[in-house]
């Protein structure tokens, strides 16, 4: 991975980490598909056509990756561009600026699995803490599988 994007990864790791009160590995995945979706859409954070929906079972620690993807695209609960479609067994953000231009960011399943079976039981652990880090550093491709439309 290119230092530059390495880098954009990591400060919003922070800011994601800060406003979510603790780091783990499914607050990263957030931050990741926000920036995937933003990079694929060729759009920048706080695009008001940008819309987000976020694909994944209603519970934590799934739902940690809503804030990292609140806060990378400003796509929020709040300003009512950020859905939840809650789905069990599947682990995905789709960001859409209109008909025609969206982009899906799909966690590979045997990465969810993966990821599902490592989970500590608690949220501040040193063991969720180096699981953020490994998700952080991973390549792109080890992780999602991007579809565009
Ligand atoms: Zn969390």
């Amino acid at each position: 991975m290119q230092n530059e994007e390495q880098e954009k990864i990591e400060t919003w790791v922070k800011a994601a980490a800060d406003f979510h009160g603790h780091l783990g590995p499914f607050l990263v995945l957030g931050v990741r598909m926000g920036l995937i979706g933003l990079r694929e859409l060729q759009t920048s954070r706080g695009d008001l056509k940008l819309h987000a929906t976020a694909i994944l079972e209603r519970a934590v620690p799934f739902t940690c990756t809503i804030d990292g993807i609140q806060i990378v695209t400003q796509c929020t609960m709040g300003n009512g561009r950020l859905q939840i479609n809650n789905t069990k067994n599947r682990f995905a953000a789709r960001f859409q600026l209109n008909q025609k231009r969206r982009v899906t960011v799909t966690l590979t399943p045997a990465r969810f699995e993966e990821l599902k079976n490592a989970l500590p039981k608690t949220a501040r652990s040193y063991k969720n803490i180096q699981l953020a880090k490994r998700i952080a550093f991973l390549p792109e491709r080890e992780l999602f599988t991007v579809e565009k439309k």
